[in-house]
């Protein structure tokens, strides 16, 4: 089976959810790696991805259309290569579900998302219900599209691996969308999807300033991301990215540290594969402690200050 994987990339690194589903395709076919982009950027990725063990060769194409990674005008480039290619795998990230969808209408076959492992060539397992059951799906479609679940995976070494580097036609500007801005929030921080330690806050922070002032330096002790739950996001404690669970990001880390949060089955579906979840709450019968393996029963206001001073 032939696999092409659209890589993700940003000035000029690779992300570490591409490393992820490449895991996943090599357990496909031979996978074939393609980096859109604009210019030296693009080059530099395609030569990252070149290195990447499990990648048996690189495509990259280059155009100034595919600087944002737009939907609209990377989604032809991938479906003028897919006549070569049994399956393609994206991240299930937010470029990543924004592209595969329209390629896959494009080839107009059936989309499989968030892919969790692959049982045989055509039958995947991905979460159903905010991920309290996992559905086995088969498809028959001659082509397969997938987005893939990068904490499900493990990485694909970054190094050892000699890939060629092959140039492919650019599709160019599809003109049906154009680029306006983009507003990232820029962290000293390790990024929440890849930390080894994700610290996050709720809805029983209180305010904005609270929430800065006791989740901050907390993650910083432990050298841990800041994530929250969406109530807290919603009344304004911590931005849009900040945001774990079914309509936020999935975190598989190593500790996952839930300050004030109850444990809603949409906050559980995105962080209940951490490996050790700590949980700190007032209410010993929270939903948290049921998925904790460390539990404290207290006031954060008390404990939290306590255990960073201690750290
Ligand atoms: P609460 O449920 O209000 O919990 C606050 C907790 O803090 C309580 O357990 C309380 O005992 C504890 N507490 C209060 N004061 C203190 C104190 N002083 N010390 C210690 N503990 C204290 N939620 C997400 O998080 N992520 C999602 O992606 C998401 N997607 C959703 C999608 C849909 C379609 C829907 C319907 C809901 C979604 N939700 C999501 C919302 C979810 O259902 C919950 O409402 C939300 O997770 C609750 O956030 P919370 O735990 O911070 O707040």
């Amino acid at each position: 089976m032939s696999v092409l994987v659209l890589i993700e990339h940003g000035e000029g690194a690779l992300k570490d959810a591409s490393l992820s589903t490449i895991t996943a395709a090599t357990q496909l076919g031979e996978v074939h790696a393609l980096v859109a982009g604009d210019g030296a950027e693009a080059q530099q990725a395609a030569e990252a991805a070149a290195k990447v063990q499990g990648v048996a060769k690189v495509l990259i194409a280059s155009d100034p259309a595919y600087a944002q990674m737009l939907a609209e005008n990377v989604a032809p480039v991938l479906v003028s290569l897919m006549g070569n290619y049994d399956a393609l795998l994206c991240n299930a990230t937010s470029e990543g579900k924004n592209i595969a969808p329209r390629v896959a209408a494009l080839l107009d076959v059936m989309q499989v998302s968030d892919v969790l492992s692959i049982e045989g060539t055509d039958t995947f397992t991905r979460p159903i219900y905010a991920g309290n059951a996992v559905a086995t799906v088969q498809s028959s479609d001659a082509k397969k599209v997938l987005t893939v679940r990068g904490t499900a995976f493990a990485k694909a070494a970054a190094e050892g691996g000699n890939a060629p580097v092959e140039t492919v036609s650019a599709t160019g500007d599809a003109g049906l969308s154009s680029f306006v801005g983009r507003e990232t929030s820029k962290s000293e921080r390790p990024e929440l999807t890849s930390a080894r330690v994700v610290v996050s806050g709720g809805r029983a922070l209180g305010s904005s300033e609270q929430f800065h002032a006791l989740i901050d330096p907390l993650a910083d002790k432990l050298h841990a991301a800041v994530g929250a739950s969406r109530a807290a996001v919603d009344a304004g404690y911590a931005p849009n990215d900040y945001q774990v669970g079914q309509t936020g990001k999935i975190v598989a880390p190593e500790v996952y540290v839930a300050v004030g949060i109850s444990g809603a089955i949409q906050h559980l579906a995105g962080m209940k594969d951490s490996k050790i979840i700590v949980a700190i709450n007032k209410d010993e019968d929270a939903p948290i402690f049921q998925v904790a393996d460390l539990g404290l029963v207290g006031d954060l206001f008390q404990i939290v200050p306590e255990i960073t001073e201690k750290l």
